[in-house]
């Protein structure tokens, strides 16, 4: 019988959390028998949107937010949610241009919206400013 199959992670937006996330999200991907580029895409997306949350989203707050994760599984395909709660993304399109940062102080390099969408078969980005930004990205695991 197929079933669905999800983990739910709840951490706060610290840096010391994205390898965590990552390694988490990545064994729960990999009772599908991914390869190992498919489980690194996966690895790669999660990090990317992670370090998002904890460099963009509570920069302007005095407590530290959390970060949110759902990964479910349906048949082949991954579905992974990362939502925060933090400052949102005014204008979600130009964010998503390769090159665009609202940091290069911090030396970002504005590409971490464009490896997302290359590593996974479809992402979308939801956003409202001062509520915050759920990312939401789908893989497929051919088997
Ligand atoms: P890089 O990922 O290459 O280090 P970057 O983080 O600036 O640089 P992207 O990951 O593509 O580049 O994000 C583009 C811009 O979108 C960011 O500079 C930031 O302004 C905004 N952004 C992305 N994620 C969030 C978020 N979770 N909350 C608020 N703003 C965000
Ligand atoms: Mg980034």
């Amino acid at each position: 019988m197929k079933c669905e199959n999800y983990v739910k992670l709840s951490f706060p937006a610290l840096s010391r959390n994205e390898s965590y996330a990552r390694a988490a999200v990545g064994a729960f991907v990999s009772q599908l028998d991914p390869t190992v580029d498919e489980l690194g895409s996966v690895k790669a997306a999660v990090s990317e949107a992670v370090t998002n949350c904890v460099v963009h989203a509570y920069s302007e707050c005095e407590t530290v937010g959390s970060i949110n994760i759902t990964a479910r599984i349906k048949d082949e395909e991954v579905y992974i949610k990362i939502t925060d709660k933090g400052c949102g993304i005014e204008d979600v399109k130009k964010a998503m241009e390769p090159l665009f940062t609202t940091k290069p102080e911090l030396e970002r390099s504005g590409l971490g919206f464009a490896v997302m969408e290359s590593f996974t078969d479809n992402l979308k980005v939801r956003s409202r400013k001062d509520k915050g930004t759920t990312v939401t990205m789908e893989k497929i695991i051919k088997r």
